[in-house]
């Protein structure tokens, strides 16, 4: 089961176009200013399985894409894995927020983190960091976050930056 924070099904701030996003339950990087407090917490969350929260992704016909938000979602990557799947045969655009930068998540190897990113067309990486806070980058929150292929920078084994101008 995923342990959901929070899904919003009209966002226009995680991402390009009108997309669908499910904050995950749990975090640990205690960020100062961090935007979802409330989705910090390890325990709690309402249990979804991948199969429910896919129908209600597509139940909106304007969806454009799905985020990955929390909380940290690489924390619950094995759970999310089926929905990542789920999402990218239906031709969905699939992003992913972590506080991780992502040679964190290479370096630690985990089976189930690496898959979700592999899976996922665009990563947002970065603890969000008050001295580094703007409103002028879209989708960011503070400057230090990258906005990656993440598709490649797993395959490469590095960042690789995203060109997708929607993002930019
Ligand atoms: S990584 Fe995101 S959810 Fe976690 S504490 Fe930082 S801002 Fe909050």
């Amino acid at each position: 089961m995923i342990h959901v924070a929070g899904f919003v099904e009209d966002s226009i701030v995680d991402g390009p176009g009108l997309r669908t996003v499910v904050f995950t339950q749990g975090c640990d990087k205690r960020c100062r200013g961090c935007h979802n407090p409330a989705a910090q917490p390890l325990t709690g969350g309402a249990p979804y399985s991948p199969e429910e929260l896919f129908d209600r992704i597509t139940a909106n016909p304007l969806c454009a894409g799905v985020t990955f938000s929390g909380g940290e979602p690489l924390l619950q990557a094995a759970a999310l894995l089926p929905l990542a799947r789920l999402v990218k045969n239906a031709g969905l655009p699939l992003a992913v927020y972590t506080g991780d930068v992502l040679e964190q998540a290479l370096e630690r190897g985990d089976e189930a983190q690496l898959a979700l990113l592999a899976l996922t067309d665009v990563l947002v990486d970065g603890p969000f960091v008050m001295e580094e806070k703007t409103l002028s980058l879209p989708f960011r929150g503070s400057k230090n976050q990258r906005v990656l292929d993440s598709a490649r920078s797993v395959s490469e084994r590095r960042a690789v930056l995203c060109e997708d101008a929607a993002w930019l």
